[in-house]
């Protein structure tokens, strides 16, 4: 029988390497369903979806995985199981979380590449971060009415998404969040977008990924702009900015000097943690975290401590009340609440603290952390990985 991939290798393209990629997408929506239609079709192997959203109705005229009778099950998992029916050779991983809490730095390590298929600024932050630290290639695109555009971001990372990125685009990214950056349950209000739109773009987004998947020229530091209004397309230089957050304050990870700990982060207390490193390292070393971690919550009014461990923007306003200014029938009493946040963990927190797994502190699998510790009076670093991590992802891929 011929190779169902005989079009494709005729192409110049080679189905081995194809099987034998690791890709993550972000974001199941009207991109990220064109993404993967485009990656099941073309045969790449070993594919992790995350997004941790629920099918609406109105997603059905923009998705071309999804069914009427998909409404109110997770994008992830539906994209997934329609992605293993076009193509059962493939590995897909759906994750129903955010993308900050589903992959660390060393899962980045361990992929080809990322298609960034997200809506807001933040989460192309948090993305372009693991990816420069990484130095993975991130292909990102947005769609808008009938506009939409592909950036192109990789090694050596001269330019970021970070970069790019305004004042004002920095503010209203936390737009979906209130002033205390707390969740509201409601939905973001959404532009509209046409799934015309979305097809043009995550077919670039594919095309380009595949061609760096065999060491072919690509587009990197370059945005692909298409006006669905006027049928234009231009092709522009990104250009580096001397003030960017992302490039002043990380740094790309030296995955060698990272001491893999034969465990998965889940199992692991901070307090383990701390002392593992303290054995391994130093006795003083404090590990550093490369988010808010919230600790508790204050109401100044009526002395009232509210104690929530998580990573800062995954709170919702109705989980931070204070009883008392609820009793007295204050509305949005959540705005005199107090956030007390921490970026270290040191072994002085409270027990509840130190006896959360690291998972439970916001920590996502496959991650690497960062101890330091002051030695003849100079600050030195160490790095800790987790090697279970590893397996749990990667132990299933398609590698033939
Ligand atoms: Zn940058
Ligand atoms: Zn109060």
């Amino acid at each position: 029988m011929e190779s169902k991939y005989l079009r494709i290798n005729e192409l110049g393209w080679n189905e081995q390497k194809l099987r034998q990629a690791k890709v993550l997408v972000v974001g199941a929506g009207a991109l990220g369903n064109e993404v993967l239609k485009n990656l099941a079709l073309l045969g790449v192997g070993n594919i992790w979806v995350v997004d941790m959203d629920i099918i609406e109705s109105h997603n059905l005229t923009r998705a071309v995985l999804f069914r009427e009778a998909d409404v109110g099950q997770y994008k992830a998992d539906v994209a997934a199981r329609r992605v293993r029916e076009i193509n059962p050779d493939l590995q897909i991983h759906p994750v129903v979380k955010t993308v900050q809490e589903a992959f660390g730095l060393l899962f980045y390590h361990h992929i080809d590449l990322v298609f960034g298929c997200v809506d807001n600024v933040q989460a192309r932050l948090d993305i372009n971060r693991y990816c420069y630290q990484t130095q993975t290639l991130y292909i990102d695109a947005g769609i808008r009415l009938l506009d939409g555009d592909v950036k192109v971001f990789g090694p050596p990372y001269q330019v970021c998404f970070d970069c790019l990125v305004t004042q004002q685009m920095r503010d209203e990214a936390w737009q979906r969040f209130s002033c205390l950056k707390l969740r509201t349950r409601r939905s973001a209000a959404t532009i509209p977008t046409a799934p015309t739109v979305s097809s043009i773009m995550a077919g670039f987004q594919v095309q380009i990924g595949v061609k760096y998947l065999h060491q072919a020229s690509i587009p990197l530091n370059r945005r692909i702009t298409v006006l669905g209004n006027i049928d234009e397309m231009h092709l522009t230089q990104m250009s580096a900015n001397p003030n960017c957050p992302t490039h002043s304050l990380y740094e790309p990870v030296n995955f060698e000097q990272v001491t893999l700990l034969p465990y998965e982060s889940r199992e692991l207390s901070a307090k383990n943690l701390l002392h593992l490193i303290w054995q391994m390292f130093n006795s003083k070393a404090v590990v550093q975290l490369d988010y808010d971690l919230i600790t508790h919550y204050t109401c100044p009014e009526h002395n009232y401590r509210l104690p929530l461990l998580r990573r800062r923007g995954y709170v919702f306003a109705d989980e931070v009340e204070c009883p008392f200014c609820k009793q007295q029938g204050l509305p949005n009493s959540f705005l005199l609440m107090q956030e007390n946040f921490t970026n270290q963990l040191t072994g002085t927190e409270t027990d509840e603290l130190l006896n959360s797994s690291l998972l439970q502190l916001g920590l996502p699998p496959c991650h690497v952390v960062t101890a330091a510790a002051m030695h003849n009076n100079r600050l030195q670093y160490r790095f800790f990985g987790f090697e279970k991590d590893l397996s749990c992802y990667f132990g299933k891929t398609a590698t033939n």
